[in-house]
């Protein structure tokens, strides 16, 4: 075995970070309720915490930016720490419409670019990544990407259970059931990256697209969701055995947060599911979850990720 075999055989699988950075208002949002975009303590407390975390680690994560809180200079100044500490800033429209792939194209156009455009003004650089809110996306919003030039969109959940747990956790705290978001489908859909077909998302084309689908990972073979939202809730023993059967299978991993993971408790009788545990617990349990993520993958953000596989494709 010569040298340079070697060393692609103890290459470590890569993983990617991603934070959807829905704040108060936008959370507010899922249940019909309208807030203004300050103040808000789910983004100002969470941001802080992701930076304190990801540097302790060496982590550069990718964060999807809601480009209407960039309209606040507080929000947008911590957008550009991102930035300048080495993180991804990506598309999350520009506010966060729910229903995304119900609306007409034009609208959908409206929104990436609105949220383009604001965000290039405050980091001087032009996102190449995507994600509809409430993974809510269909081909014909991938398609439109792609002529906007992105490079990826991340709005698949590859399981079919995410609908049903949703509709039953909505049953459950006797919240509103939400009437848009992942497919079942998509439990169809690959757990890994993907040229997606130009009119169903979840299914890969054989031709090679500029345009890539990458979806957030769920666990192997399950198929249940492992983001951290849910492990938040679930609780170690249920994620560490899922990221050792990734590393195991020697599978890219693509693990998401959203920003109520760090952010203060909200004590708000409308918000049940940010009702989470104590901050002190959610870091300790968010710790656990990088500590095993940074020993069984190499960590990089999803841009160079892409940029990465575009390159060994070529090869
Ligand atoms: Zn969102």
């Amino acid at each position: 075995m010569n040298k340079m075999s070697q060393t692609k055989t103890k290459q470590k699988p890569f993983a990617t970070v991603q934070v959807d950075l829905d704040g108060l208002w936008t959370n507010l949002g899922y249940y019909g309720h309208e807030a203004p975009i300050s103040p808000d303590p789910v983004f100002m407390s969470s941001i802080p915490r992701f930076i304190k975390l990801f540097d302790k680690y060496n982590i550069k994560a990718t964060f999807f930016t809601i480009a209407k809180d960039l309209e606040d200079p507080e929000k947008a100044e911590l957008i550009r720490q991102l930035h300048s500490s080495g993180h991804e800033i990506a598309n999350h429209t520009y506010d966060h419409p729910f229903g995304f792939r119900s609306l007409p194209i034009e609208i959908q156009k409206n929104q990436i670019q609105k949220a383009h455009q604001l965000i290039k003004k405050t980091i001087g650089v032009d996102p190449v990544g995507f994600k509809a809110p409430g993974y809510d996306a269909n081909a014909a919003t991938i398609n439109l990407l792609e002529t906007l030039n992105y490079q990826y969109d991340s709005s698949v959940i590859p399981t079919w259970s995410y609908p049903l747990i949703l509709k039953t956790y909505a049953f459950l705290t006797r919240t509103k059931s939400p009437s848009h978001g992942p497919k079942a489908i998509w439990g169809l859909a690959k757990n890994r990256i993907y040229s997606p077909n130009s009119k169903k998302e979840w299914k890969e084309t054989v031709r090679e697209r500029k345009i890539k689908e990458f979806p957030c990972t769920v666990a192997p073979i399950f198929r249940f969701p492992i983001h951290a939202t849910f492990a938040l809730k679930l609780g170690s023993p249920f994620i560490i055995p899922t990221l050792w059967l990734t590393k195991l299978l020697c599978q890219d991993i693509n693990y998401e947060f959203h920003a109520a993971d760090l952010s203060d408790t909200v004590d708000d009788k409308r918000l049940a599911h940010l009702k989470g545990h104590p901050v002190e617990l959610r870091i300790n349990r968010i710790e656990t979850v990088l500590k095993i993520l940074t020993r069984t993958h190499e960590i990089i953000p999803s841009k160079e990720y892409i940029n990465q596989k575009s390159k060994n494709k070529q090869e």
